[in-house]
């Protein structure tokens, strides 16, 4: 077997793992990024494209949870993970939000007025930004659809540069995903970055890692090598971090937690065109309901909407010509059911199984009655129904009537956003690490991404996971200057 050897070992490359290479690298220390995903730059397939999904996304897409209600899950496995193919929003969270993860698990030092300077560092670093000139039809839709019931909204910023481009060209190349931003400062400052090199377990002497094995591919040959690390972190996504610290015998409050937002997806058609996918996906959204729920526009290409139109519409072709009428809206909930994650002998994916609660319906449910409101207000002709095989809508009263009974099992459940597998705090019978990712009962092995959330963050998470993370390594790194 093969060995190699670091100061610091970062798993995962993704926003969490990007971040806490170049803090590392930065201040000198030798670091090596193991990645399972293969490095593609940010152009090399178009967004949101079916190219991209066999190039970026763990599986092709198709992952997911066990229970009344299964949940499709989306996950990138690439360099830079979700951040290549995400929507790239930012949010900063809601103070309160802040507030009561400390209020919960005593986390040290967490204190917001804290915390802004690290997202201060990410909107600087990540080029976080609003779309210049506007951001389009579909959002103005939304506004309408919004001002008409009194609502208010708001234009989310991206991760995104536009350099005086309009949106269209800007689609293209330009991503501030995690490849463009922080991977590249890291490898600048002399950290190694080994694309489709999976982790397979930690190696361990009692309370201290010594590093760990993986499996490493070039030109389609394989070889397991052993990486000696004076520390490790990981960082591989708030599934596959549990996954390896539970196969490296780390169990305690690892993987029993797991939280996400649910969403739901419904089509409406339109009298006058708005789509326009020069835009990406559309930044607006609904502001009123929040943190509970979240109403927006998805992206809208035909292959999406032939997905989320569901078999309840009549003639789907006829609706698929007319296009620029249509578009995907969505309700995302913070989902009140807790997950477990748990590999099984001789399968290769995790078994999760998590609960869409009555609560994560009734709040659904609201949230559809909601969407429902705008999009007929905004003057929707008809709207999909997003049970299986429902009828479309044709007024607010018949959808609300349906939102009331959304049926568990029945409908597609979908998430992007996953967190709270092994959370942070200060109090070991509850939480998997310390206040600063450091695992539970090691001397030296740390968790830095999705994972630590102690709950959801009510918003969109990348900006949260980057920032964190910075606040986590900056502490391990500098002491917390
Ligand atoms: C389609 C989609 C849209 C989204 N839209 C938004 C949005 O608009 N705004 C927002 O804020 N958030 C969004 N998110 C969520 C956001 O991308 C995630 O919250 C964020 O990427 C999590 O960062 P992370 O570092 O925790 O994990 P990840 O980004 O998942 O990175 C983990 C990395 O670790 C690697 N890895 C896993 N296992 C191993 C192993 N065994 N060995 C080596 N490497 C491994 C993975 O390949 C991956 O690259 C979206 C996510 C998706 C999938």
């Amino acid at each position: 077997m093969k060995v190699a050897a670091c100061d610091i070992l970062v798993v995962g490359s993704g926003p969490g793992g990007a971040m806490t290479a170049c803090v590392a690298a930065e201040a000198g220390r030798d670091v090596l990024v193991l990645e399972e995903g293969s490095h593609h730059a940010v152009d090399s397939a178009p967004s949101f494209s079916l190219a991209e999904m066999d190039q970026k996304y763990r599986n092709a897409g198709l992952n997911v949870t066990f229970g009344g209600t299964s949940i499709t899950y989306l996950e990138g496995r690439c360099v830079g993970g979700g951040s290549e193919i995400n929507a790239a929003l930012y949010h900063r969270p809601l103070e309160k939000t802040l507030r009561a993860w400390q209020a919960r698990t005593g986390i040290r030092g967490f204190e917001p007025e804290a915390l802004w300077r690290h997202f201060e560092a990410v909107e600087a670093d990540c080029n976080v930004n609003l779309v210049p000139g506007g951001n389009g039809p579909a959002c103005d839709l939304l506004r309408r659809g919004a001002g008409a019931n009194g609502w208010s909204t708001r234009e989310i910023a991206r991760f995104w540069k536009y350099d005086g481009e309009q949106p269209a060209q800007a689609m293209l190349t330009g991503r501030q995903s995690m490849s463009v931003t922080l991977v590249p400062r890291a490898v600048r400052a002399g950290a190694r970055l080994w694309p489709d090199t999976r982790v397979v377990e930690l190696t361990r002497k009692g309370a201290r890692v010594t590093g760990a094995v993986a499996i490493r591919t070039i030109a389609g040959e394989s070889e397991r090598i052993e990486v000696r690390a004076k520390e490790v972190v990981v960082a591989a996504g708030a599934v596959q971090t549990p996954r390896i610290l539970r196969r490296s015998g780390f169990v305690h409050n690892v993987g029993d937690t797991l939280r996400l937002h649910p969403m739901i997806r419904v089509t409406a058609r339109f009298r006058e065109p708005f789509n326009d996918l020069g835009y990406g996906v559309p930044t607006e959204q609904v502001d009123q309901f929040k943190p509970e729920l979240t109403l927006g526009c998805s992206y809208s290409s035909i292959p999406h909407l032939a997905l989320w139109m569901g078999a309840g519409l009549g003639d789907k072709q006829a609706r698929l010509r007319d296009w620029r009428r249509t578009g995907i809206f969505y309700v995302a909930a913070v989902g009140t059911g807790v997950g477990r994650i748990r590999d099984l002998p001789v399968v290769h994916e995790p078994f999760i199984r998590l609960p869409l609660t009555g609560d994560d319906l009734g709040r659904l449910g609201e949230g559809l009655t909601r969407l429902g409101q705008l999009l007929f207000a905004a003057g929707a002709e008809e709207v999909s129904s997003p049970v299986d095989g429902g009828a479309a809508f044709r007024d607010a009263a018949s959808l609300e009537s349906a939102a009331r009974q959304l049926p568990q099992g029945r409908m597609p459940v979908s998430t992007i956003h996953l967190f709270s597998s092994v959370p942070m705090g200060e109090d070991p019978t509850s939480t998997g690490t310390d206040s600063f990712g450091k695992v539970w009962g090691t001397e030296n092995l740390r968790v830095n991404d999705a994972s630590l959330f102690p709950e959801s963050p009510a918003v969109n998470p990348q900006g949260t996971v980057l920032a964190v993370a910075r606040r986590n390594v900056v502490e391990w790194i500098h002491g917390g200057a």
